[in-house]
């Protein structure tokens, strides 16, 4: 049956499933809606610019809690290797990066986007630039409300990335319950002055505490930010921090050193002498001031005894989070209880919410996108199928 289906959101949920299902079936009159001036913004900035979509290996452990069941059973429906093929099958071939995950074999993320707009445009997909901003339903179908104006499809997906409070309130409107939101995947910000440490980066092991009490150990490069921390691991601790609903400045430290198995030898030579042989300057410098240290004080056993240990945790105190717009991803969303397996809403199944505008949220390493494209093809599977 010609079938009208409008996505809500111009980016990376929406454009793969749209051009999935324009060119699964052709008859489809495929619509997308997006609020900027361009489409795939976000998509076109993901993996430092080279487009991380999906890691080696799925592990559905990784996104939050609430999510773990629900994304378990999408991945064994969908798994990594059917969808790595539905990415080829739309023109997104990838490769596999040691170590890091699946990218396009490109390395590009603008031009990820600008291939599925040139599908967009070869497939006859139209794009209205216009806000979302409410729907609601007229004979069966859904009336979709724009700014500029109104339209009427068979079925909608809702894809517009994360929550804000907007979407919030047109979802909370219509009897959807959303959770919370907070930043995910953010730099930290400490309350030691590590200003004079701005742009410098090392491989350490990462602890993080609550209280004093060991949370999570990671290891990766730290990035010294102006006023705090960031870096991969630490945009993973980051929203561990962020789901804490009591969080309190000053109730978190992250320790930052060398792994405790690396051999030192730093008895008999000087302060200084011996950080050097760890750290860059500026790090060297930090650790001298902050410990107040004399540089050429040659070091004793109860010197060695101090410095190892600063050598291999030296505390950054938690102040507060960046913030969402410095976030990668938004945690919180539409409550999963809201939709069923399909991703239809329970009180209105001909409205599908996809994406991270669900309470979905993963750790760095392509799981994000892994989710937000996969559940964007559940939705055209789905509507193949009936
Ligand atoms: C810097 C950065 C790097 C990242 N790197 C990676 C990575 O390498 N790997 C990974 O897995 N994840 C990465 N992520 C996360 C990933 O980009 C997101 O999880 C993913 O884009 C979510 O897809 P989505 O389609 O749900 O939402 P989005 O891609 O955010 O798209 C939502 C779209 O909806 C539009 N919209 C919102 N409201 C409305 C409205 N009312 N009306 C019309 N349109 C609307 C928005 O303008 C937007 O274009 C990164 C994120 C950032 C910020």
């Amino acid at each position: 049956m010609n079938q009208k289906v409008i996505f809500i959101g111009g980016g990376a949920a929406s454009l793969t499933s749209a051009v999935l299902l324009k060119k699964e079936e052709p008859s489809f009159d495929v619509i997308i809606v997006e609020k900027d001036k361009k489409l795939g913004k976000k998509l076109s900035a993901t993996g430092g610019g080279k487009c991380n979509v999906a890691p080696l290996k799925d592990n559905p452990y990784v996104y939050n809690p609430a999510a773990i069941e629900m994304v378990e059973s999408l991945f064994d429906e969908i798994p990594l290797h059917d969808y790595l093929n539905i990415l080829e099958s739309i023109g997104l071939d990838t490769k596999a990066i040691k170590d890091y995950g699946f990218y396009p074999i490109h390395e590009s993320a603008p031009q990820v986007v600008k291939n599925l707009y040139h599908q967009i445009n070869k497939l006859g997909i139209k794009v209205i630039y216009d806000e979302f901003v409410d729907y609601s339903e007229k004979d069966g179908r859904v009336l979709v409300e724009l700014k500029e104006q109104f339209l009427e499809a068979d079925k909608v997906v809702i894809a517009t990335g994360g929550l804000n409070e907007d979407m919030r309130h047109i979802f909370e409107s219509h009897g959807v319950i959303t959770t919370k939101t907070y930043p995910g995947l953010c730099p930290i910000k400490v309350k030691e002055d590590v200003s004079n440490l701005f742009g410098c980066r090392f491989e350490a092991v990462i602890t993080l505490l609550y209280k004093k009490n060991i949370v999570r150990q990671t290891y990766g490069e730290v990035q010294f930010k102006k006023d705090g921390l960031s870096g991969i691991p630490i945009f993973n601790l980051s929203s561990l921090i962020s789901r804490e609903e009591n969080f309190k400045s000053g109730d978190y430290q992250i320790s930052v050193g060398l792994p405790d198995n690396f051999e030192i030898n730093i008895l008999g030579k000087t302060i200084e002498e011996a950080l050097f042989m760890l750290f860059k300057e500026e790090y060297v410098n930090y650790l001298i001031e902050k410990h107040k240290f004399n540089r050429k004080e040659l070091i004793d056993l109860s010197l060695e005894k101090k410095l190892l240990s600063i050598i291999h945790n030296e505390p950054f105190t938690v102040d507060s989070l960046y913030e969402m717009k410095d976030a990668q991803v938004t945690i919180g969303g539409v409550s999963l209880g809201e939709i069923d397996q399909n991703f239809a809403l329970n009180n209105n199944k001909n409205i599908y919410v996809v994406g991270e505008a669900l309470d979905v949220d993963g750790i760095c390493g392509g799981y994000n996108l892994r989710f937000a494209i996969t559940s964007g093809f559940k939705v055209v599977f789905e509507l193949l199928n009936n």
